[in-house]
């Protein structure tokens, strides 16, 4: 393992050109040489989270350009643009990128940037993301993926065309629920310098010791993903056979609406599930603290599984016209499912819906 670097300040002439933590350290340069490789690109930028990640990409637009945003984007990415960029002049237009009719969009518009995630929170719908990058492309628009949920393991959207693709590293990629941190990824070298200007100009870079973590974390990211893929997949068929149980939402199954485009562009289904449950409010929350294995927390990714329940914990603050637009009710239920033993997982999700009914 490599030591942790906790030097603010290098001497002056020392041969890797480091002069100050906040423009470059050791820690992120490891860091940043893994994810470049899992990316398979030829640049990354760590940043202190994933919201620092998305400050910078947002940081390079100016007064007066459109950004179209798949309208089922992170409520903090959601919040950074109407509370604050728009301050600064910076416009949104909110698109269903699932609908063919929003490539218009993209010819009508003279938009700055086109940001997409896939798949989506919580509701997990995947837009095809070589055919929205094909039409922007063809208008030299930089395409934004924010790749969270997917990570470069199940799915590369560079390969895809994209200009940009950033995670969270707080999620899956660091995996045990005990570091923020955030990246950005590219090809092009104008937007890398773009990036380690943003680093260090918004001062938005990580700290040595959360780098030095995540680069642990990477490690097991393989070994993580694959049992938490198992692991997921076998409970979103669980859930999908109980009858207290409406729907289920997983990538990889066949009754998910953009199955065939979620086959396409990647390797595996991930290890997020979404369901909803036949209760009201109070039945699914009490759903939720019933579980004994699935800690009741906002967040994802890490080892331990953990449930959310959207209407009042991460979409909350949300309005009740947006939240019913984006299908987010109040027996919805999302699962971040871990590397636990599956069949205490089943077992206690099994018990739990019994309840329900
Ligand atoms: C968590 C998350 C972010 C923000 O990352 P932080 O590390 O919490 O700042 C951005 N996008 C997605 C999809 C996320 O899940």
């Amino acid at each position: 393992m490599p030591p942790i670097f906790p030097s603010s300040t290098f001497a002056h002439g020392n041969p890797e050109g480091f002069d100050y933590t906040r423009s470059g350290n050791p820690n992120f340069r490891i860091l940043e040489s893994v994810l470049t490789s899992i990316e398979d690109c030829n640049y990354a930028s760590v940043f202190a989270s994933g919201v620092s990640a998305i400050t910078a990409i947002a940081s390079c637009l100016k007064s007066g350009d459109l950004v179209l945003c798949e309208e089922n984007l992170y409520g903090c990415t959601v919040r950074l643009f109407e509370k604050v960029f728009h301050h600064f002049g910076v416009k949104t237009a909110w698109l269903d990128f699932t609908d063919e009719s929003s490539f218009k969009s993209i010819e009508a518009q003279k938009a700055a940037m086109i940001w997409l995630e896939s798949p989506t929170n919580p509701l997990l719908k995947i837009i095809d993301l070589q055919k929205v990058c094909n039409s922007a492309n063809k208008q030299h628009i930089p395409v934004v993926v924010d790749n969270t949920f997917a990570t470069p393991l199940l799915q590369r959207p560079l390969e895809l065309g994209a200009t940009l693709s950033l995670a969270s590293t707080t999620k899956y990629i660091n995996g045990h629920s005990d570091a923020l941190g955030g990246v950005v990824c590219t090809n092009e070298l104008e937007w890398q310098n773009k990036m380690s200007f943003a680093q260090k100009s918004l001062g938005l870079q990580p700290s040595p010791f959360e780098c030095w973590l995540i680069t642990r974390g990477i490690k097991t990211l393989p070994l993580r993903l694959e049992r938490q893929v198992k692991n997921a997949a076998s409970i979103a068929n669980l859930l999908a056979k109980h009858s207290s149980i409406k729907w289920v939402r997983y990538p990889f199954r066949e009754d998910h609406p953009q199955n065939k485009v979620a086959l396409k562009q990647m390797n595996a289904g991930g290890a997020i599930v979404t369901a909803n449950l036949k209760g009201d409010q109070a039945q699914t929350y009490a759903f939720c603290k019933r579980l004994n294995f699935f800690t009741m927390a906002e967040s994802l990714g890490g080892v331990e599984s953990l449930v959310c329940h959207p209407a009042t914990m991460t979409h909350a603050s949300v309005s009740s016209e947006v939240k019913s637009h984006l299908g987010i009710d109040n027996s919805l239920v999302r699962f971040s499912v871990g590397c636990e033993d599956l069949s205490d997982l089943s077992k206690d999700l099994t018990k739990a819906l019994d309840q329900l009914q």
